[in-house]
């Protein structure tokens, strides 16, 4: 089986410098909230032409960090596409507020100024909540229409929240991710486009007092002093170990970004007749956190590449407005149908900054001939 993600190579590449940093942290021992913390939020806020980085643990408290820093809660509509990862509505319903799941373009995956706004006004008539927040998910790595987003959350006083998890690294408009939204979430999951060896994540904004908040609630709610304590908080700092690590990735990761497009261009380029390959909207890059194609006949696809030694993914098999924990804030099947019908025919292929030519090729030749088979 060729791999999926290749974590090892990339380690072979910039091991050196992954065993320095480590080291390094052995030998000041400051494991929570050591200088490397510091270090790779600056880097990161100069990198996405941002004021405030916060580094936390993972991507799921970066989003769950920004709603509370936000001070979002009980009677609050967020609106989310329900083509997403778990990780967004669960942020919402940790803090109390209303999800509400709104389509998706089917090209882009990602939430639209449309979408959002058939979601608003079902809010509006329904008169129980506000709506304050819209979560727009970067899937798969591309970021969604912020400029269009904001065209219509402008008129209600509306929070632009962009659950980047997938998407650091990309622009859109020349704008880095991280800048787009008012607060942008973003995962260093191992497999994500920037990953640690474990779990981490980091909140980006300009907002001096969101950015304040989230500091505060990563560490329990703490006032001036550590025992001073104002607000409930949380403990989720990003861990030093993962910052260092993520510090040494950080050197490679423009090379990385622009191997992982290389890569998406060749796979366009033998792919698009056979299957619907990704859309690339005007003015933006994309991550690719995972190259995604479609096919109505995508089990049978996976599994005759499976035979070819091509591992696949589907990422998601199931809307969330369909999903057990969530369906209650939805309206059923065929309620988002956009979404519903994606979750049939999206599946992912290897993508990964360091496979070579040959593999790339493999991969083509299999989906061609699998394909062909069907
Ligand atoms: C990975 C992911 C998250 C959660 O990140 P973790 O670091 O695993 O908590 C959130 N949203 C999306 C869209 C993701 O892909």
């Amino acid at each position: 089986m060729i791999p999926f993600v290749d974590l090892k190579a990339q380690f072979r590449a910039i091991e050196d410098d992954v065993r320095r940093r480590i080291d390094a942290v052995l030998e000041h021992q400051r494991f929570i909230m050591g200088p490397e913390v510091g270090e790779l939020e600056a880097a990161l806020a100069v990198r996405a032409g941002c004021q405030h980085v916060v580094g936390l643990s993972s991507g799921t408290d970066a989003l769950l960090v920004a709603l509370m820093a936000a001070e979002i809660g009980p009677g609050d509509a967020v609106f989310l596409p329900a083509f997403t990862f778990t990780a967004t509505p669960e942020a919402v319903l940790m803090t109390g507020a209303t999800p509400v799941f709104v389509d998706v373009d089917p090209r882009t995956f990602n939430i639209t100024a449309a979408t959002l706004e058939s979601g608003i006004k079902q809010v509006l008539d329904a008169g129980e909540l506000r709506p304050r927040v819209v979560m727009a998910v970067d899937l798969f790595g591309l970021p969604a229409d912020y400029d269009a987003l904001r065209r219509v959350t402008g008129a209600h006083g509306m929070l632009v929240l962009g659950d980047a998890a997938q998407s650091f690294g990309a622009n859109a408009n020349d704008t880095p991710v991280g800048a787009l939204a008012d607060i942008t979430a973003t995962s260093f999951f191992p497999a994500k486009p920037l990953g640690g060896y474990g779990d981490g994540g980091a909140m980006f904004t300009n907002d001096d007092d969101v950015a304040a908040r989230a500091r505060s609630i990563r560490a329990h709610g703490k006032g001036e002093g550590k025992y001073d304590i104002v607000r409930i908080g949380l403990n989720a700092r990003l861990d030093t170990m993962q910052a260092a690590i993520l510090l040494a990735k950080l050197e490679v990761f423009d090379e990385e970004l622009r191997a992982r497009e290389q890569l998406a261009k060749h796979y366009d380029a033998r792919l698009a007749d056979v299957v619907t390959v990704p859309y690339r909207p005007n003015g933006a890059s994309s991550a690719w956190a995972q190259y995604t194609i479609q096919h109505d006949e995508r089990d049978a696809l996976a599994a005759a590449l499976k035979e070819r030694d091509v591992p696949s993914a589907v990422y998601y098999p199931m809307p969330m407005h369909m999903q057990t924990a969530y369906k209650a804030y939805g309206n059923g099947p065929g309620s988002l149908p956009v979404s519903e019908r994606l979750c049939q025919r999206v599946m992912s292929i290897p993508m990964h900054p360091y496979m070579d030519g040959a593999t790339a090729d493999q991969v083509c030749d299999a989906v061609i001939a699998s394909v062909a088979a069907l």
